[in-house]
């Protein structure tokens, strides 16, 4: 689904997200120097019956950050604002993307528990959409969130945290953008660690009947099954042990397997696909014969993320970890059902339930279903809208930062404080200065 906000006379240059796939035209942009910039913007705005929306750095596929009013980019609020080395614990400006957080994590000591696969969002955008990587004992970035600072709707600072209007807290740490702009984030952070990585092709099959073991085993375990085949790479991450020799990638070999394989030849297939797509069953079957094992040990947000360059869009749902398997089946049957061709992996994850109002993990083991196509391949949204109505049955729920096709009334059973996040939505932004169409249809006016 796509969304262009029309454009207003004089207004200046559009923004346009990661993926393309979503444009707007604000009123104005404003770069505000400092939390009280933002405040006399929000204040101003509600006088006027204006609205405000911040863009982190487009990675959302939905039109989230998508507004006609004016738009704000926190990229002046990207410092380290405190870091304790004893408690790990570390605030920063909500407006610094995540690689220059994991590089300033480094030299106090510190690491962030779990990333996602990629690290060019900000801290904010992340979280407010509820960004997860993988791990059945760890939780998404939310789940580390300890305080925010927030700009409320009438403009008024305030901080929030579990001891601190527990409410608020509860609602913005997945908040959407919906509740204010998030200046300041706290983050509980651990001593940096060296992940082992192993990376390896196995059978379909195989990685669905060792599931659960595998995921319980791993502290960190994912997979990608390719659509047309019977096969999958199995990606399982784990601390170093004390004792074990590391086992770094030469950078020769990184640049050769993550910018050459994974975003240089890897485009290259994908446009073949796009001009010939009766020729994707094919490629992807010759692509698996290809795929090889490797393990390597590099430091934890190394390992976690990865340069993606060939855009995309994609769709994420996340059903009951024990619904993977029918889910999965599910996404299978689509694409075969439909007659399908998919370039792009089915990538699957899982995170440990956690008591955020609207992350997509609230109080349930969560398993992520992930699907993607090429850029300008024609044939997503009947792929996306298949798979939705599929995982909406076993009680799915879409990933806020990527697309999906569903509103507030069917959204709202789909999550038990569904009620309390509108609460607090309520309190904190009475006049909806923050509003856009995307708010509108999750959330209701
Ligand atoms: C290539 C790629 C890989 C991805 N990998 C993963 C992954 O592994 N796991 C995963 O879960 N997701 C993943 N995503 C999705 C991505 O993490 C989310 O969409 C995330 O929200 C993007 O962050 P951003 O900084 O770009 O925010 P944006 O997309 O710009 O904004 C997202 C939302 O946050 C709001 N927002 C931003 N800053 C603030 C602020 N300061 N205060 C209040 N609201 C704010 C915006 O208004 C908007 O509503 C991926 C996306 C891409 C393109």
């Amino acid at each position: 689904m796509t969304a262009t906000a029309r454009p207003s006379p004089g207004a200046p240059q559009a923004w346009r997200n990661w993926a393309r796939n979503q444009t707007a035209f604000p009123a104005g942009v404003e770069h505000p120097a400092d939390v009280a910039d933002i405040a006399r913007t929000v204040e101003q705005a509600a006088a006027a019956g204006r609205t405000v929306k911040v863009a982190g750095s487009g990675h959302s596929f939905t039109s989230a950050a998508v507004t006609d009013g004016t738009l704000l980019h926190l990229d002046r609020l990207d410092r380290l604002l405190e870091a304790d080395a004893e408690t790990g614990v570390v605030t920063v400006q909500a407006g610094m993307p995540l690689h220059v957080l994991n590089r300033t994590l480094a030299p106090a000591g510190l690491a962030m528990s779990n990333l996602g696969d990629i690290d060019r969002q900000t801290v904010a955008g992340a979280i407010s959409t509820g960004t997860h990587g993988t791990g059945a004992r760890l939780g998404g970035l939310a789940t580390q969130v300890r305080g925010l600072q927030i700009v409320l709707g009438d403009g008024s600072v305030v901080q929030c945290s579990a001891a601190e209007r527990p409410d608020l807290f509860s609602a913005a740490r997945v908040g959407l953008g919906a509740l204010g702009v998030l200046t300041a984030v706290t983050l509980q952070c651990e001593p940096s660690f060296v992940l082992h990585a192993r990376e390896e092709a196995m059978a379909i099959d195989a990685v669905l009947g060792n599931f659960d073991e595998m995921a319980e085993r791993n502290e960190h375990f994912e997979f990608f099954w390719f659509p047309h085949t019977d096969s999958a790479m199995v990606k399982q991450n784990n601390r170093l042990a004390p004792g074990e020799t590391p086992q770094p990638l030469g950078p020769v070999r990184s640049w050769v397997e993550e910018e050459l394989l994974a975003n240089t030849v890897f485009g290259a297939v994908c446009q073949l696909g796009l001009r010939r797509p009766a020729l994707i069953p094919r490629i992807n079957r010759r692509s698996v014969r290809l795929l090889g094992a490797r393990t390597y040990t590099a430091p934890s947000h190394e390992v976690f993320s990865s340069p993606r360059r060939v855009r995309f869009v994609e769709m994420e749902y996340a059903v009951p970890r024990a619904a993977v398997h029918e889910a999965f089946g599910a996404i299978r049957t689509v694409i075969e059902r439909e007659r399908l061709s998919v370039s792009f992996p089915v990538e699957v994850r899982v995170a440990q339930g956690d008591d955020i109002a609207l992350s997509t993990a609230s109080g349930r083991d969560t398993a992520y279903l992930a699907v993607h196509m090429y850029r300008g391949e024609k044939d997503y949204e009947r792929f996306f809208r298949a798979v939705e109505r599929e995982l909406t049955a076993l009680e799915g729920r879409p990933h806020w930062g990527k697309l999906h096709y569903r509103n507030v009334a069917d959204l709202r059973p789909a999550y038990p404080q569904f009620g309390a996040f509108l609460a607090a939505r309520d309190q904190a932004d009475p006049a909806r200065v923050f509003r856009n169409d995307y708010l509108d249809r999750v959330l209701g006016r």
